[in-house]
């Protein structure tokens, strides 16, 4: 059984059709890049796998489990990581990380744990104390990556993670998401740019105007010719 599986995806926003008859399967335990310039349908099918937005027609499931119909039950297994994330200028990062705990239902020591685990795993030990809306973008990275993986989600959905961040900081999330990849979770991560997912991808997906034209390794999508012209590599 796939950890995701996309069959025959639409989503028209009005007239407009965001995701036009998309079909994919990313396997267990698989890093799966997700390429596309903007505007391409990245975001859209992302939500829908999040249970945060709803398929026109067609159907995705996360591990078997359809989002429509078992939302709460894909959200156990899935951990979400947005373009854009709310980091409440109220609260510091341990607070941040606390709250969602709460929010997710745990209690006592087993929360101090798991949010401690997270904050060893993101290295934001020495900014525990800080305000989240005071911290570096690659720290913002950091956070929303921890907040992602509280419940130590099977597979994790990260739209965009390294758009605005310096070198360094994408060096480090690649890091991370090796890491992550070596621990059997399932990574399902979109870009603009090949480049910055290409290596570290077991599979890439590339969506133009709501539809995949590609579905192979970096060096088939490189070889493909729905992508000749260099467009892929300039995006
Ligand atoms: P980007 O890289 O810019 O984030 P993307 O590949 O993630 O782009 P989407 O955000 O999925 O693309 O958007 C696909 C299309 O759907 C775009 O034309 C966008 O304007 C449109 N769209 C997305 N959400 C909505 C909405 N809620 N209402 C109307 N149109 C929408």
């Amino acid at each position: 059984m796939s950890a995701l599986r996309v069959n025959n995806l639409y989503r028209y926003f009005g007239q407009l059709k965001a995701v036009n008859g998309v079909t994919f399967e990313v396997p267990h335990g698989s890093v799966c890049g997700f390429v596309g310039a903007n505007g391409a349908g990245k975001t859209t099918t992302m939500r829908i796998l999040a249970t945060l937005d709803h398929p026109t027609v067609g159907t995705a499931e996360v591990c078997g489990i359809n989002v429509l119909h078992h939302p709460a039950e894909v959200r156990r297994l899935i951990g979400w990581m947005p373009d854009h994330f709310g980091n409440y200028d109220h609260m510091t990062v341990i607070e941040y990380l606390d709250f969602y705990a709460r929010a997710l239902g745990y209690k006592g020591k087993e929360r101090r744990e798991r949010v401690q685990e997270v904050i060893d795993f993101t290295d934001l030990g020495p900014l525990t104390e800080r305000f989240s809306n005071k911290l570096s973008k690659g720290n913002t990275q950091r956070l929303g990556l921890g907040r992602a993986l509280l419940h130590d989600p099977q597979v994790l959905i990260m739209d965009e993670p390294a758009a605005g961040l310096d070198p360094k900081a994408r060096v480090e999330l690649k890091h991370l998401i090796r890491v992550l990849a070596k621990e059997g979770k399932t990574i399902f991560i979109s870009s603009h740019i090949l480049s910055e997912l290409g290596e570290m991808c077991d599979s890439l997906l590339f969506i133009n105007n709501g539809r995949i034209v590609h579905h192979g390794d970096a060096e088939s999508l490189k070889n493909g010719s729905e992508t000749q012209g260099g467009f892929l590599y300039d995006v």
